[in-house]
């Protein structure tokens, strides 16, 4: 299934450096995925709800299969939670995951809805997804992501 482009209003702000540090952990996974949160804020306005990254925290991937899925280790949930805990006063909070593609577009897997679905039953959180695609040796790459609000397709946010 091809991902959705419908225009999404709210959009993701990620600054320079949390960018370049992504990519960082996406190069020294490869040729395997690598994976984790994205902390941050949700702006109160209900019309736009943008989103702000403060942290990327990466995550051990699980996988047995890392060259093309990842499962994130359940002690780095534990450890994202206690970041968010120690900001109490910026109201951090997890915002959503990110994961690499080595090989193909920033864009989600068949593997990827399955996964965001099954997350979306047990929480109805709209959680966002960012892929960082290292496909292109030349140009860094990465997309942003949101399932629609019945959970059926990932829709595009605007990262920037
Ligand atoms: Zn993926």
């Amino acid at each position: 299934m091809a991902p959705g482009r419908e225009a999404n209003m709210a959009y993701l702000s990620l600054p320079p450096d949390l960018r370049a540090e992504l990519f960082i952990y996406a190069r020294e996974a490869h040729p395997e995925e690598a994976c984790g949160f994205l902390i941050g804020t949700q702006d109160a306005e209900p019309r736009t709800q943008n989103f702000a990254i403060a942290a990327v925290r990466p995550a051990r991937n699980l996988h047995p299969s890392r060259d093309d899925r990842f499962t994130i280790d359940p002690l780095d949930y534990a450890k994202a939670e206690g970041y968010c805990a120690r900001h109490k006063k910026k109201a951090l909070r997890i915002l959503g995951f990110w994961h690499s593609h080595p090989q193909s577009a920033p864009e989600p897997s068949p593997v990827d809805l399955e996964w965001a679905q099954g997350l979306y039953e047990s929480f109805p959180e709209r959680y966002l997804y960012l892929i960082v695609s290292l496909r292109d040796p030349d140009r860094d790459e990465l997309a942003g992501w949101q399932l629609d609000a019945r959970g059926e397709a990932f829709q595009s946010v605007e990262v920037r």
